[in-house]
């Protein structure tokens, strides 16, 4: 069969125009919309409410699927790492962190990614190229089926693969259909977009989406920062935070989230915490400090608890709002900077509570 658009490349105002372009009824756009988000359901003949003929048409022209369920890990905290194939075979990965009340899915928007941050694992990986809108929101789909039944994804964070300011076209239609009401209906603050900082994309992400900004920070001066986010070397701090501090759409209510990775040894001193908070004085801010997830690809260790709450004390007693970010699927490398493609430690030791679940086969289908 020839090459069929993916319907999901299309958020749903869009899609009533690329229905209506190819002479079909562009006002069955709500429809579909629910039937492939709201409800899940991707085989066009089970869209009861949609004629036939239009079923076939549609059928001919779209698919509806982008990603096929591959290894499936689930951590002791209850954390599902996945993998998941595209169909030129591109493998990604996602994250579901289920907390008490919610559950955080975290999507990659890049396979792999060109920014070599010297501590990430996924820096590591290199860049293959960027994903589509449909590879984005199929993460969605796709996870969901993993989840316990009437367990709902209330969040979503791009904090997975990939830098997302650098897939803007992939990424911004992804985002109307998280919040559309027809679609996934996310509130707009239950969405958090992660970057480690290109400046220059920043405001067009605020005044397409009224999303939350997350900014890997991880060193508050140039010349260590030039060394972990290589980016920095393009987009230096000062640039940076006049763009940050120009932001019209940052305020208490809805401040600006860092990201700070603390290394032992690294960014981690009583000064840093200092530099650190003199460079966010004023700006509406909250700070998480992840301590370093540890990996074969990079030298850096994580601090004793002692040095970090020392960090964060000092930060605190700075009037910087901060908190520590407990590590979440590290048994299975689910963590922060930990997407590297890696399979999953095989055979898993044998439990005797039961505790830890082996990989599960294959495709899950509804
Ligand atoms: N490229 C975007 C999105 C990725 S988010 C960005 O950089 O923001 C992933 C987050 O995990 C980033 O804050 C990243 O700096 C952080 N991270 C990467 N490697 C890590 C590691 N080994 N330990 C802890 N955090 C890490």
């Amino acid at each position: 069969m020839s090459e069929r658009e993916n319907i999901k490349n299309y958020a749903p105002d869009a899609l009533r125009a690329r229905l209506q372009k190819d002479g079909l009824p562009g006002f069955r756009a709500a429809q579909i919309t629910r039937w492939l988000y709201a409800r899940g359901v991707e085989d066009w003949d089970a869209m009861s409410d949609l004629g036939l003929d239009l079923r076939r048409e549609l059928a001919r022209r779209f698919e509806t699927r982008a990603l096929e369920t591959g290894e499936v890990q689930r951590a002791t905290d209850g954390v599902i790492k996945t993998q998941l194939r595209a169909r030129d075979g591109a493998v990604l990965e996602s994250v579901a962190i289920p907390e008490r009340g919610r559950t955080t899915l975290c999507l990659s928007t890049q396979v792999g990614c060109p920014l070599a941050c010297s501590f990430c694992a996924t820096g590591a990986l290199g860049f293959t190229r960027n994903l589509s809108s449909a590879e984005i929101i199929d993460q969605m789909c796709r996870m969901r089926e993993l989840l316990p039944a009437g367990q709902r994804i209330t969040n979503v964070v791009f904090m997975g693969m990939g830098e997302p300011l650098l897939n803007l076209p992939g990424l911004l239609p992804a985002l109307d259909t998280l919040l559309h009401p027809q679609a996934f209906g996310l509130a707009p603050r239950r969405i958090t977009v992660s970057t480690a900082g290109v400046a220059r994309r920043i405001p067009e992400l605020l005044e397409q989406a009224p999303v939350n900004l997350a900014v890997s920070l991880h060193a508050a001066n140039d010349a260590l920062r030039d060394e972990l986010v290589p980016l920095n070397r393009r987009f230096p701090l000062a640039q940076l935070f006049a763009t940050l501090r120009a932001l019209p759409q940052l305020s208490r209510r809805h401040p600006v989230f860092f990201e700070y990775t603390l290394m032992a040894g690294v960014n981690d001193s009583v000064e840093d915490a200092r530099a650190l908070a003199r460079l966010l004085a004023g700006l509406p801010s909250k700070l998480n400090v992840i301590p370093m997830n540890e990996h074969e690809d990079a030298p850096y260790r994580a601090p004793t608890p002692q040095v970090m709450d020392r960090f964060l004390a000092e930060l605190s007693r700075a009037g910087v709002v901060c908190t520590l970010r407990r590590p979440r699927g590290a048994d299975i490398e689910a963590a922060c900077g930990q997407l590297a493609l890696r399979p999953s430690p095989s055979p898993p030791p044998p439990s005797p509570a039961g505790a830890r679940q082996g990989q599960e086969p294959g495709t899950t289908r509804r």
